[in-house]
């Protein structure tokens, strides 16, 4: 099969990826293989290509939007479920397994040729602390596709079959990519900004996850004003329903409940802080952010206002999302790239030629 491999992390111009021929994974115990039908380029591949994110190891299939059709299982993939949990399960054959697994965060049984999405967490121990209390985000055993295993720049990709997502219907494949790392991760930055019901809320920076999030925080009954410096953005996201949408460093017209700083600037966060109403929490969504200017606890914090960081997410927080996505349905706006063209399109997402989510098809090559 033809991939593409982080042979020598550097800038886009030095080519760091390289498209290889592989063999097609086999999808080993607890595994199911997807021929991959998209797969959105998400900024963390970029970090990955140009050295930023060190390589976990080398040559690496990036990727970890990928939506796919199942086309192989591994051993003993039948049924689906955390092993514990469906050993306490009393089992007749009355009674089959329910499709539904006892905890939200095990996908329900796959067949071959289901349609499934592969994200960023790939993998956790389920043993640590952080697991044991619902933060398997945290876990410090964590797999992450597409920098600890092979992830979907390439026509066939694997997964733990408990990591992969069942996807709603009403979408495209292509439409499809961008909600498992932007929109899963923004809905997680969203959620953890505490936004009150009919809130007001403030989104700093409108790339591909904002533009879900603030989608996701309008049908849910926000006020949502969008701060952003590209003029193109602020229209999109007027289309989109926000009520406001200004300069990045702009005060927004009106107090905020809640905010999430998307854009990867830390200079924003004390002006964020500042347009917090009292009790109002600012989520910083980014896995990178700059250096944060020194705060002013009077300007910036007391009245219990609050700064709070999002590291991943949990399965939980995917399965949410995509019942979310399912029953308001997001507009999604996609620039397509064959699968040939990876570099190109990590090289127009690094000068930010790209509308809305780049995603690669490998069908159309
Ligand atoms: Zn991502
Ligand atoms: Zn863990």
């Amino acid at each position: 099969m033809l991939a593409w491999q982080v042979t020598s992390p550097g800038p886009m111009a030095s080519g760091p990826l390289r498209a290889v021929e592989l063999p097609v994974p086999e999808p080993g115990p607890g595994q199911v293989r997807l021929k991959v039908a998209a797969c959105g380029v998400c900024r963390t591949d970029l970090h990955l290509a140009e050295g930023d994110l060190t390589p976990r190891h080398p040559r690496t299939v990036p990727g970890h939007e990928v939506v796919g059709y199942v086309d192989a299982l591994g051993p003993g993939i039948e049924p689906i479920g955390a092993p514990e949990t469906l050993a306490d399960r009393p089992v007749s054959a009355a009674s089959p397994a329910p499709a539904t697994a006892a905890t939200p965060a095990i996908s329900a049984a796959i067949q071959l040729g289901d349609r499934l999405g592969i994200a960023w967490l790939g993998g956790t121990d389920q043993t640590c602390a952080y697991c044991r209390r619902g933060a398997e985000n945290l876990c410090p055993a964590s797999i992450y596709t597409g920098w600890d295993v092979d992830g979907g720049y390439a026509q066939y990709a694997v997964v733990n079959a408990a990591y992969a997502y069942h996807l709603p219907a009403g979408y495209s494949d292509g439409e499809l990519a961008p909600l498992l790392c932007a929109g899963i991760v923004g809905y997680r930055a969203l959620s953890r900004a505490e936004l009150p019901p009919d809130g007001r809320l403030g989104i700093y920076g409108f790339g591909a996850s904002a533009h879900l999030a603030a989608q996701v925080a309008i049908a849910q009954g926000a006020r949502v004003h969008v701060m952003t410096r590209s003029e193109r953005a602020r229209q999109l996201a007027l289309d989109l329903g926000a009520a406001s949408a200004t300069g990045a460093y702009d005060a927004p017209p009106e107090p905020l409940d809640a905010a999430v700083l998307f854009a990867p600037v830390g200079d924003l966060v004390p002006v964020a802080l500042e347009a917090l109403d009292r009790g109002g929490t600012l989520s910083v969504a980014g896995i990178h952010l700059t250096d944060i200017p020194r705060l002013n606890y009077q300007r910036h914090l007391f009245q219990e206002r609050s700064v709070r960081s999002t590291t991943a997410n949990t399965r939980a927080d995917g399965h949410e999302f995509l019942a979310v996505a399912s029953r308001h349905h997001l507009e999604v706006t996609v620039t397509p790239y064959p699968l040939t063209s990876a570099d190109r399109a990590l090289t127009d997402l690094a000068g930010d030629r790209v509308d809305g989510a780049a995603v690669l098809f490998p069908d159309t090559m």
